[in-house]
């Protein structure tokens, strides 16, 4: 390879989540994963900052300056932020050198209108793209997990992201059916906070929150309970202090947003047609997205359902893979290729 193909790839792929963004360019692999954040400039509307460095000033920065997270609940809420961002990290991976336009494959939310999907196609092609190659999230996640999802036979899979749930049924390539829930790690973190307020009378950040569920979280209450302490403000006196959580009042604390989960996954089971419900069935279901590492969520919802769940190897990492499998077997999967430009 040389120089110049080294900085300016050919084709990127981009998981744009509504938590975490990540980059894939073939032959180099993954190539950035960050925050999906941009810092914005309330003055002057302008942007400051995009993913890590945007996320870093949350909370730290003045009043001058907010930090948006355009796909917050997993529809495109900022159109403006949202093209900045895409075009930020087809930039920072291009570097100087753009001596080529590259092809680019995003993802999108499985119930993505057709005015929105322009939007990103758009948004894509303003961001300097010579193709814009638009395909579902579930699919890509998928592909990504390693399920032969071209075959004549269904598929399920289950991705679990920061804003959103999706489920859906693939079969030779395409949706069969899907559903999405805007319910994922965020309203479970806001479920941890409420719990931690109610029962503590302690305030906690959004981060504190993740890393209690990511340090003790459970989808099932355990015998053995793990203990976490977290530092907050005490809502009596206003001064920080030190509490002691366990697993067990966390499980609890988010009952009621694995539940919702749970409904996805049935009312999609309950789409599905019979012949396909029995592949579903042998092979089971297929869990991507960070969410899907809550300890014991693959048990739950095996146990509600009756079909077995596995979660996927390296979660996180499905959808951006599968925009990397995709992009080098274009005429393999073109099937599941919502546009090209
Ligand atoms: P998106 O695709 O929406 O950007 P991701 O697939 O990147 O989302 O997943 C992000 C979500 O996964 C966050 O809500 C995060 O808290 C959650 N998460 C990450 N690791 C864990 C873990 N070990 N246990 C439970 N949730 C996790
Ligand atoms: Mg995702």
């Amino acid at each position: 390879m040389n120089f110049s193909e080294r900085f300016a790839p050919k084709k990127i792929g981009i998981d744009l989540g509504t938590a975490n963004s990540l980059v894939y360019v073939p032959g180099r692999g993954i190539v950035l994963n960050e925050p999906s954040v941009v810092a914005v400039s309330v003055h002057d509307n302008a942007i400051l900052a995009i993913g890590n460095e945007a996320r870093e000033m949350i909370g730290r920065t003045p009043d001058s300056i907010v930090a948006h997270r355009p796909l917050k609940d997993g529809v495109i809420a900022d159109y403006r932020v949202t093209e900045a961002m895409i075009r930020g990290f087809v930039d920072r991976v291009s570097g100087n050198l753009r001596l080529r336009k590259p092809e680019v494959m995003v993802s999108v939310p499985a119930g993505i209108t057709s005015t929105e999907r322009r939007a990103v196609i758009q948004a894509t092609m303003k961001a300097g793209a010579k193709a814009a190659f638009v395909v579902k999230e579930p699919v890509l996640a998928a592909i990504g997990a390693g399920v032969p999802i071209n075959s004549p036979a269904g598929n399920m899979i289950v991705d679990i992201g920061g804003g959103t749930t999706e489920v859906a049924i693939i079969s030779l390539g395409g949706i069969v059916a899907s559903e999405s829930a805007r319910m994922g790690g965020d309203k479970i973190d806001a479920a941890i906070i409420a719990h931690i307020k109610n029962e503590h009378n302690t305030a906690i950040g959004e981060r504190t929150a993740e890393d209690i569920k990511i340090a003790i979280g459970s989808a099932l209450p355990q015998q053995h309970e793990e203990m976490y302490e977290v530092r907050g403000r005490d809502l009596a006196t206003g001064l920080p202090k030190t509490i002691q959580v366990h697993t067990n009042e966390i499980t609890e604390a988010i009952t009621g947003q694995l539940k919702e989960i749970v409904q996805t996954v049935k009312s999609v089971l309950r789409e599905t047609p019979p012949e396909l419900a029995a592949d579903v069935m042998d092979r089971g279901m297929i869990l991507s997205g960070g969410g899907a590492q809550l300890r014991h969520l693959d048990q739950l919802l095996s146990e509600a359902t009756g079909v077995p769940a596995y979660v996927a190897d390296e979660p996180m990492l499905c959808v951006v893979k599968g925009t990397g499998v995709a992009l080098e077997n274009l005429e393999i999967y073109k099937r599941s290729i919502m546009s090209k430009h």
